[in-house]
């Protein structure tokens, strides 16, 4: 579908332009240059208004994006808005639809009645469903926030590096074919007609590639038959599993769609390792990715910059950037920096046992800006490497 643009006249000096796309209904008032995005069903997605940026999560959560500079480095930083705050903005929104769909072509009929359709008790019910189908998404990586996720596996079968509280609260768990089968139907209903605005499949949780090959095989098919407009899948893998599999078994898995699997190194510094309580090796992390490229399935490597504080940081740079000289990575792959700076009360606890004071921000940027430095001139040119702010994701 082509994208179709209507401009509507309020007065000399307002127009509000109502934008449709083959995902998307964008509603845009100016002057106050006031933005809201839908997705196809009806439900927000965003809405930049007083040059603030909000965002919705498909639980009905509200969050406002803000960036800050301390000595001319930029930060983001979230906060959550109370939803009787956010009431009157949508609102605003509903009005300038009631008082202008007449105006505009039959084809935005549907799509401006999906979303005057989901007023706050609509959405809230549909918060319900969504909390009913999905154990929470703890995290994606970022080029995959506009995933469809499905959870084909819960929790995360390792569970226990101090620094994450991502999966604490679930045993993991690999859904039976049945119980997938619910869980797509589920899916697919829930999104409805916003499904478009999904790109990829994201298999979660931690890392769905645990799952046995004939299992994970026939899984995959059957969600490719609830959802055949998807090519590209994608995943979290984990050494400790992912060694399990061979070259052919990543061959098959790439054949059935599997384009890319991100993989938390965290360090190649071993002794950091150890203290995050991560014990994978660095002649493992090179054996799967190098099983994986033969296989055809490009890597995001991930590493926790700021992980043991100034006591590792040299050497936890050192090392990764030995680490990495020994991996297959080309130009489809990701390097991401992932700065670790809103840690929990385990993580905090074994820091102060070393004695190691909790950095700054500013101190992980620092070693962020040298890590990204150091591989972008000496070794990766072509690789892309970007920042990983956990605290920016939403669904
Ligand atoms: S960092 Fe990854 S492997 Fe470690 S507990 Fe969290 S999800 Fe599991």
């Amino acid at each position: 579908m082509n994208t179709i643009i209507e401009k509507v006249q309020l007065s000399s000096s307002k127009n509000v332009t109502f934008t449709l796309k083959e995902n998307a209904v964008n509603i845009f008032e100016e002057p106050q240059n006031s933005l809201w995005t839908f997705d196809l069903a009806g439900r927000l997605v965003g809405m930049f208004i007083d040059y603030k940026n909000y965002r919705r999560t498909l639980n009905n959560k509200y969050y406002l994006k803000s960036r800050f500079t301390i000595e001319n480095e930029q930060f983001r930083d979230i906060k959550q808005i109370p939803i009787d705050k956010i009431k009157p903005l949508i609102e605003q929104s509903h009005i300038l639809i009631r008082n202008n769909q007449n105006r505009l072509s039959n084809v935005f009929h549907d799509p401006l009645e999906n979303i005057l359709k989901m007023d706050s008790t609509t959405l809230q019910n549909s918060a319900k469903e969504f909390n009913n189908i999905y154990l929470p998404i703890s995290i994606l990586p970022p080029d995959q926030y506009m995933s469809l996720v499905i959870q084909f596996t819960e929790g995360c079968n390792y569970n226990k590096c101090t620094f994450c509280n991502f999966y604490r609260d679930r045993p993991f768990k690999i859904k039976s074919a049945d119980e997938l089968e619910i869980h797509l139907s589920k899916v697919k209903s829930f999104f409805g007609e916003g499904i478009n605005l999904r790109k990829s499949i994201f298999l979660a949780d931690a890392n769905a590639l645990a799952v046995p090959q004939n299992r994970l095989i026939n899984g995959l098919k059957l969600i490719h038959n609830h959802f055949p407009q998807f090519k590209n899948y994608y995943s979290f893998i984990d050494v400790f599993t992912g060694l399990k599999k061979s070259a052919n078994d990543f061959k098959q898995l790439s054949k059935l769609g599997i384009k890319r699997v991100y993989l938390g190194v965290e360090s190649g510094n071993s002794d950091l390792m150890l203290f995050l309580n991560k014990h994978q090796l660095n002649k493992d992390i090179i054996e799967l990715t190098h099983k994986l490229k033969n296989g055809g399935i490009d890597i995001g490597i991930i590493f926790l910059i700021g992980a043991g504080g100034s006591k590792y940081a040299e050497q936890h740079l050192l090392d990764s950037v030995k680490l990495l000289e020994q991996l297959p990575l080309g130009k489809e792959d990701i390097i991401y920096l992932s700065e670790l700076y809103d840690t929990n009360s385990n993580y905090e606890k074994s820091m102060a046992e070393q004695n190691i004071p909790l950095p700054t921000r500013q101190e992980i940027r620092k070693w962020s800006n040298e890590f990204k430095s150091k591989l972008k001139k000496q070794y990766f040119k072509n690789i892309q490497v970007s920042v990983y702010d956990i605290n920016q994701f939403f669904y």
